[in-house]
């Protein structure tokens, strides 16, 4: 068996298209969408993504401010920060991008971000409402795994899908989402006992760990869907999943490759998270002076 690559790269952009006509729709309404994105201390990694998010936002028409703090900020200055940009009516939506440097507590950061203002969807009202159902703001990376499979046409309901991971934003979230949707879940992670026995169960198997790929072509069910999630640098500079691409082709029936899969997505859905910001804050205005 052959895999279908599944191409977020063209997906995503499907999406930005689609993003870029309801900004030009709100600019028509004097609304320009904005995401402040905030980044504190020299992670390299962290500028990358951040300038990405910036170009993304740019590419669609919606405005985006990158704030530079230096790496010895603190708490307090962080906090003080944050709440300015939620009193700004100019800002939708405000990311602090993670890692943050040791001194800084990023939940308490996280939770100073007002929930409507919250594109990641990580403040704990977000992910309360993801738990129960209710509207939110969802976290980019499993709300655009699950774009991914609709757009592939996977019915997800009855399928059993295995997570591998169970971090806040994205191993739990996705196993949310895909219950949501009707699958039957199960979530894997390093205490997991022969992780290869539970992915093997997967029909829709979701890896999001860390570990270039440490899932192999064994672990696979034979027809499976693979999402890989997982970005390693590896020591000559390529990026690789947590899966092994190229066993894994052969026993999946569709898979993401890494870069140009779920990296895509996430960018795409933080858009429309930050569009869906500013529609609810012009909703708001326009109620208002009604
Ligand atoms: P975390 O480090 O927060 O979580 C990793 C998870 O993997 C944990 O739940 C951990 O288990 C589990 N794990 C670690 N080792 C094993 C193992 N041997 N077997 C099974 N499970 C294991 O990472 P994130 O969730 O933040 O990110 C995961 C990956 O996804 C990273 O490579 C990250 O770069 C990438 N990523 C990609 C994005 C994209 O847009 N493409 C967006 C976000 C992340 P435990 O909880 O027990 O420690």
């Amino acid at each position: 068996m052959s895999a279908r690559i599944i191409d977020g790269k063209a997906i995503a952009e499907g999406f930005r298209k689609s993003y870029a006509a309801s900004v030009a729709r709100l600019r028509e309404r004097g609304v320009v969408p904005s995401l402040a994105v905030v980044i504190v201390g020299d992670n390299p990694a962290s500028k990358v993504y951040v300038r990405n998010k910036a170009l993304a936002c740019e590419k669609v028409g919606m405005h985006s401010q990158v704030h530079a703090l230096p790496a010895d900020t603190t708490q307090r200055h962080l906090l003080d920060f944050v709440r300015r940009l939620n009193a700004d009516p100019a800002v939708h939506g405000i990311l602090v991008q993670l890692p943050l440097p040791k001194q800084l507590d990023p939940r308490a950061v996280i939770e100073a971000v007002a929930p409507h203002k919250d594109v990641d969807g990580f403040h704990y009202r977000n992910a309360g409402a993801l738990l129960v159902g209710g509207p939110a703001f969802y976290p980019c990376t499993p709300c655009g795994v699950m774009k991914m499979l609709e757009h592939e046409g996977v019915e997800v309901e009855g399928k059993h899908a295995v997570v591998v991971g169970r971090s806040t934003i994205v191993g739990k979230p996705m196993a949310l989402l895909l219950l949501a949707a009707g699958a039957t879940v199960t979530i894997c992670h390093s205490k997991t006992r022969d992780l290869g026995a539970m992915t093997r169960q997967g029909d829709i198997l979701v890896v999001a760990v860390g570990k270039a790929r440490m899932i192999d072509a064994s672990m696979i069910k034979p027809g499976a869907i693979v999402i890989d999630v997982g970005v390693n640098r590896l020591p000559d500079g390529k990026l690789a999943g947590d899966v092994d691409f190229e066993g894994a082709s052969r026993v999946a029936s569709m898979i993401t490759p890494v870069p140009g899969g779920v990296g895509p997505m996430t960018i795409a859905m933080l858009l429309g998270n930050t569009l869906k910001a500013a529609e609810l804050a012009a909703a708001s205005a326009s109620a208002a002076t009604a």
